[in-house]
């Protein structure tokens, strides 16, 4: 089930992609009583698999979340991540640059935000805003962004390579649905609070981060750091799709809780 999932919402490595060929509100049959309780299931399962990875201490997770606004990112959060061990995850969420971080390149800020082993890494936003906002808004010239492709492909290798399992999520979002919910967002007194007005300014060049993240996750979705894009229209079904990979990339990495010390027998606690 889960690898005919990851089937069906796998970036092909290198082939030409269009973001409308992805379904929104897929919801795969499943209804929304069944889903929430399978939702459940597959956090324990996750937090169990955590659990070997933090004993084992010797791979670790990056899932990367992105999306447009209202897509979703935080929710995900929330609902999903917070059933592991907090002890063993790391949530980092990306804001535009600031700082000591306009001091360095671009990557130095994710770098130190890399899971460390045994750890779960999150990450609302990442790297890949450093093409998607320059390219979209204009703020470096093309080469510039253009260039990231390389280096972010060669960045996520290395990490691969030296122990950690990468997998990219983006939250595919309908242009109505996020009306809804940024007006919804507006609306409510309880959730005003959130509202951004670049996210209305953002909505007003759609196509132009829809060509974007085209070409960043065709750039960029490779067998050893796969983009999923995900159907974000329906909050619960976006849940599930989301832990069940995660899940299936946790059972993947088979992490080997150490064996018991021989040393230890016959040892009595007074
Ligand atoms: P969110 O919209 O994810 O809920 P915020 O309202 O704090 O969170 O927005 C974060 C903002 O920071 C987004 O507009 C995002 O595009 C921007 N951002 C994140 N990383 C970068 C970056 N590297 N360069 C430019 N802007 C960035």
């Amino acid at each position: 089930m889960a690898d005919k999932l990851m089937r069906k919402f796998l970036v092909a490595a290198g082939k030409p992609l269009s973001l409308a060929s992805f379904p929104t509100d897929d919801t795969l049959g499943w209804d929304k009583d069944s889903a929430k309780g399978e939702l459940a299931k597959t956090i324990s399962l996750m937090s169990f698999e955590q659990h070997r990875l933090m004993a084992e201490a010797k791979q670790s997770l990056l899932i990367v979340l992105q999306g447009r606004d209202a897509s979703g990112k935080d929710g995900l959060v929330r609902h999903v991540m917070t059933g592991m061990n907090p002890a063993g995850v790391q949530v980092t969420s990306f804001k535009v640059p600031a700082g000591t971080e306009r001091m360095h390149d671009y990557l130095w800020r994710c770098h130190a935000a890399c899971p460390a082993k045994g750890e779960v890494g999150v990450w609302n936003r990442s790297h890949y805003e450093d093409i998607l906002v320059p390219r979209v808004k204009n703020l470096v010239d093309d080469e510039t962004w253009s260039r990231r492709y390389r280096h972010i492909r060669d960045f996520e290798h290395m990490l691969v390579d030296e122990g950690t399992k990468v997998i990219k999520f983006y939250l595919h979002v309908s242009h109505e649905v996020q009306r809804q919910r940024l007006q919804k967002r507006i609306d409510n007194p309880e959730s005003s609070w959130k509202h951004d007005p670049s996210d209305l300014t953002d909505r007003r060049i759609w196509p132009l981060y829809e060509n974007a993240y085209e070409d960043v996750m065709r750039e960029t979705s490779r067998p050893y750091a796969p983009w999923y894009v995900v159907p974000a229209d329906v909050k619960w079904s976006r849940d599930l799709i989301v832990a069940k990979i995660i899940l299936n990339a946790l059972q993947a990495m088979d992490p080997q809780v150490p064996a018991p010390d021989d040393s230890l027998k016959g040892i009595t606690v007074e």
